[in-house]
C-alpha cells in the first residue's frame, strides 16, 4: 500500500509503497477514504511525542470502509463505513469495561503507538469495542474531521466541562479543536467567546456562532476582556492550544466556581506551568479538569447531533489535499495553527 513515511523527525515525509498492515485477530483493516491533518500529528512530526518510534506513519483522524475482518470481530463486516477514536482501548480491562477507554493502561494510539492513517489502509484492534459505524448522512471527510478534534471538544465541553445552555464558555485558541468547541457550544445553546491571535481564525469562529471575539495581539489583558464580556467571567473556559499563556489566560478568565478544561496537549517548555494556586484555584474555588479523546461509546450522541443538523461540521473543513501534500501541510504548522481542518481525501495522488 501507499503511505507517507516519517524516517526522520522534522524532515519531509516520503510517499512510499510499504507492506500491507496485518489484520489483528480481534480487529479489522480499514481502507482509508479520508484522514485529517492535526496539530498532534505536528507534535509527532517534530519528535515531541515520546510514543513515536521511527520509521512511522502518522494520521489518527480517519474514516473509511472495512476491508478485512479478523476471526474475533463479530459486529462488523467488509464494506461497513466506519471511523474510530484515536485512542483504542483494550476492551477488556476494568477502565474499558466501565466505559472509560481513554484511560485504559493497555491503550494503543493510532498514528502514535502504532502506524496510522496517512496510508491507504490502517489496522484497528478490538474492533467490536473500538469501531464506530457511520450513518449514511455523514460523509467521509466530515467523519474524518470528527476523529480527534471534534470528538475531543465534544467530550471536553459536554462530559468533562458539563456545559449548560445559557452558560458562557471562553475558548482560548481557535484552531481545529477550538473552532469545534465553538460549534459544539452553540449546538448546546451556550454563549461563546473566541480568543485567537489570527483574525482568519476569529472570522471562522464568528461564522460558527461565537458571540464575541478577542485577538490578544490587540487586547493585552485577555482575561479582563473575557470577564467584561461575560459579566464576571466564563462559567467554563478551555485551553484549546496547550501553551502556558493560554492555560493561564483560561484560568484567569473564569468566574468564581468556574471550570477549566485542558484540551491542548502541553509539550516542551509548556509541559510545566506555574500555577497561582492561592489567588485562583483556592480563593476562587476553580476546578481544573483534564480531558483526552472520546471513547467509541460516546460517538452516537455526537453523530445524532450532526444528523439532526444542530451541528454542521462541513464548514470546519477548509482544505482538501492529496496524501502527497501532507508533508507541506505539516511543515506549515511550524508557522502557527491553520484556521479550520485540512483533510486528505485522495490516497492515490
Ligand atoms: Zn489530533
Ligand atoms: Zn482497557
Amino acid at each position: 500500500m501507499k503511505a507517507a513515511i516519517l524516517h526522520q523527525f522534522n524532515a519531509p515525509v516520503s510517499i512510499e509503497t510499504v507492506a500491507e498492515p496485518e489484520c489483528p485477530p480481534d480487529g479489522v483493516i480499514v481502507s482509508v477514504k479520508a484522514c485529517g491533518v492535526c496539530r498532534s500529528d505536528h507534535h509527532a512530526w517534530v519528535g515531541a511525542d515520546p510514543d513515536v518510534v521511527l520509521p512511522h506513519i502518522m494520521g489518527h483522524e480517519f474514516a473509511g470502509v472495512v476491508d478485512e475482518v479478523g476471526p474475533g470481530c463479530t459486529t462488523f463486516r467488509k464494506g461497513d463505513r466506519v471511523t474510530a477514536p484515536f485512542i483504542l482501548g483494550c476492551g477488556h480491562c476494568p477502565d474499558c469495561k466501565s466505559g472509560q477507554p481513554t484511560i485504559c493502561d493497555r491503550q494503543r494510539v493510532i498514528g502514535f503507538t502504532q502506524w496510522g492513517a496517512f496510508a491507504q489502509r490502517v489496522a484497528v484492534q478490538a474492533a467490536d469495542f473500538n469501531l464506530v459505524k457511520l450513518p449514511d448522512s455523514v460523509g467521509d471527510a466530515v467523519a474524518a474531521g470528527m476523529g480527534c478534534r471534534v470528538t475531543t471538544a465534544w467530550r471536553a465541553l459536554h462530559e468533562r466541562g458539563a456545559l449548560q445552555g445559557g452558560e458562557w464558555i471562553a475558548v482560548h485558541g481557535c484552531g481545529g479543536v477550538g473552532l469545534s468547541a465553538i460549534m459544539i457550544a452553540k449546538a448546546l445553546d451556550a454563549r461563546a467567546v473566541a480568543i485567537d491571535v489570527s483574525d482568519d481564525a476569529l472570522a471562522l469562529a464568528r461564522q460558527f456562532g461565537a458571540d464575541a471575539c478577542i485577538n490578544p495581539s490587540r487586547t493585552p489583558d485577555v482575561p479582563e476582556a473575557v470577564r467584561d464580556i461575560t459579566g464576571g467571567g466564563a462559567h467554563l473556559s478551555v485551553d484549546a492550544l496547550g501553551i502556558a499563556v493560554t492555560f493561564e489566560n483560561s484560568l484567569r478568565s473564569l468566574r468564581k466556581l468556574g471550570r477549566h478544561v485542558q484540551i491542548g496537549m502541553p509539550v516542551g517548555p509548556h509541559a510545566t506551568v506555574h500555577l497561582p494556586l492561592l489567588d485562583l484555584v483556592y480563593a476562587r474555588q476553580l476546578s481544573i479538569i483534564g480531558t483526552r479523546g472520546l471513547g467509541a461509546a460516546g460517538f452516537p450522541e455526537l453523530l445524532d447531533l450532526m444528523e439532526t443538523g444542530k451541528l454542521d461540521l462541513g464548514a470546519l473543513i477548509t482544505e482538501r489535499i492529496p496524501l502527497s501534500a501532507v508533508g507541506q501541510a505539516l511543515a506549515r504548522m511550524d508557522r502557527g495553527q491553520p484556521a479550520g481542518i485540512t483533510i486528505i481525501d485522495n490516497f492515490t495522488g
